[in-house]
């Protein structure tokens, strides 16, 4: 019996239902017969807490603890008065899921558990049936880009980093040769929870990606830049660590070959611009999380000053599939230049809460209406948010528009690291636009002015629209003032920080004109 103790389960008490669960087994003395296996995310979100019963593959949702001794005796053939889901349902017959693969089947913190599915065999066979460039070569054949928001192709920064060392060494002999890689694991985009069910999920699943990208691009020394506010992801990743370091698959002469190789975690406080790469370097060495202007970029001179290479969560929890079936087979999915799945988190006003990994290219209508079942209220959906406060509001009656890198931006959105939040027929688009930049007001590092002041301007000047109180004035100077922040600033947090006015004033103007002071 699979129970589903991730965060969001756990907050609906799963950790309850599963040792009452435990207990029920011991009272009907089922112990040869069934356990209970704790489970990261099983995807279905809002309906937890979510128990499954193998090899049956019933589903049960929103189970309460005195549920646990039915669903037990179905096991004798008792009546099962527990809600039964349904794994027929659309949520997860349209997914494909490749990175989410073992997410809710194993039990994350033990690493028998990911050795049992195959889990450190890609290591094992790139360090001794690869070479270093070979790995990069199947990782640029596959077409991955970074799913941490940028999406700027993998393979390119592996090859990069790579190349990296050789030059310096060449050029400048007594520099350190020392390279590093950093797993980008602040996730904090608002509705967005793809990396922290994969953490708390699969966690070893991310350390193999890191440990074979260390190898391609010849590091040693890695580090998971994780938030403090996932708890049972830094619980599993500090796990993984130490039982991978246990089974040496992490250390010294991993796999009895020449590679070694070590990963700390760090817990970063939360800060929204810790996210961005030379914030969270920054960060990383002990400083003030805040940006530093590019270049030089981290792939030439990251942390301490090293050839850094970072990707995020889920483009790590890529590599293993993309080396085991081959760069070719991950292009063949999705479209022309966003190739392979992507996670996404549904939030918001939507009647299936949850996480979904879907082929790039699929319509947007597809995951917010099909899987995710539409609108909470049974109303009708106005909008979604892709790409939290960088990215942008799609209305509905542009649904049909395949979810790829290019046909989101030229929507004036982002994909971004995955985070969708549903809008219904109610929503005020312009209070949703002064949510978001309110968040990045709160977040601005203050380094530099077109962001520190520019969003407390742009939040005042929403404030009056929301207050009845601007003018047509009022209008022209956000526009202008998005402009501004959106050139001028020093990181990405400024320059995305206008991006949901940008395209709520685009899809959604009537709203902002509904809103003018009414003139005497
Ligand atoms: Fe800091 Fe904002 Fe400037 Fe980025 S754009 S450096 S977050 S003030």
């Amino acid at each position: 019996i699979r129970c589903c103790t991730s965060g969001g389960c756990q907050a609906s008490g799963s950790l309850e239902v599963r040792d009452r669960l435990a207990a029920a087994i011991h009272a009907d003395g089922l112990e040869e017969t069934a356990e209970v296996v704790s489970v990261g995310c099983m995807g279905f979100c809002g309906r937890g807490p979510l128990v499954a019963v193998d090899p049956s593959s019933v589903l049960y949702e929103r189970v309460k603890p005195e549920q646990a001794a039915s669903i037990v005796s179905g096991l004798k053939g008792g009546n099962v008065t527990a809600n039964l889901g349904d794994l027929e349902h659309p949520f997860f017959t349209q997914q494909l899921r490749i990175v989410l693969e073992h997410i809710g089947k194993i039990d994350p913190t033990r690493i028998e558990s990911y050795i049992a599915v195959g889990g450190y065999r890609q290591l094992y066979r790139t360090l001794h049936e690869m070479s270093p460039q070979q790995v990069i070569d199947e990782v640029t054949r596959s077409g991955l880009r970074g799913r941490g928001g940028a999406g700027y192709p993998t393979g390119l920064k592996w090859a990069t980093v790579a190349k990296m060392q050789d030059r310096r060494r060449n050029q400048t002999p007594n520099q350190p040769q020392q390279k590093y890689v950093i797993c980008n694991a602040d996730e904090g985009d608002p509705g967005a929870f793809m990396d922290r069910s994969i953490l708390e999920s699969d966690p070893h699943r991310v350390l193999e990606g890191m440990a074979i990208a260390a190898y391609a691009v010849g590091a040693t020394h890695g580090y998971v830049y994780v938030r403090a506010e996932y708890p049972p992801a830094i619980e599993h990743i500090r796990l993984a660590i130490q039982q991978a370091k246990q089974h040496g698959i992490l250390g010294s002469q991993i796999f009895e070959s020449t590679f070694d190789f070590k990963i700390d975690v760090r817990v970063g406080a939360g800060a929204y611009v810790c996210g961005e790469e030379t914030a969270l370097i920054a960060s990383i060495e002990g400083g003030r999380g805040i940006p530093h202007p590019r270049p030089p970029y981290p792939a030439e001179s990251g942390l301490w000053s090293c050839p850094t290479l970072i990707n995020n969560v889920e483009t790590f929890a890529n590599i293993v599939p993309i080396i085991r079936n081959r760069g070719a087979w991950y292009a063949s999915i999705g479209t022309e230049k966003s190739k392979g799945t992507k996670v996404f988190s549904l939030a918001g006003n939507i009647a299936n809460t949850g996480l979904v990994e879907v082929p790039m290219g699929i319509p947007l209508r597809q995951i917010v209406e099909d899987m995710g079942g539409g609108a909470a209220n049974g109303g009708k959906v106005k909008a979604v948010q892709t790409g939290g406060p960088s990215g942008g509001c799609i209305p509905a009656s542009a649904f049909d528009t395949p979810v790829d890198y290019e046909a989101m931006q030229a929507l004036g959105s982002i994909i971004g690291s995955g985070g969708m939040v549903v809008m219904d027929e109610n929503t005020n688009m312009v209070d949703m636009a002064r949510f978001f930049i309110q968040f990045c007001m709160d977040e601005s590092c203050g380094k530099c002015i077109p962001c520190r002041a520019g969003t407390v301007q742009l939040h005042q000047l929403l404030t009056k629209f929301v207050e009845h109180r601007a003018t047509e004035a009022d209008l022209a100077s956000l526009e202008e003032l998005c402009g501004m922040v959106k050139s001028m600033s020093l990181c990405g947090l400024g320059q995305s920080a206008p991006n949901p006015i940008v395209s709520t004033l685009r899809h959604f103007r009537d709203d902002y004109l509904k809103l003018l002071a009414v003139s005497d």
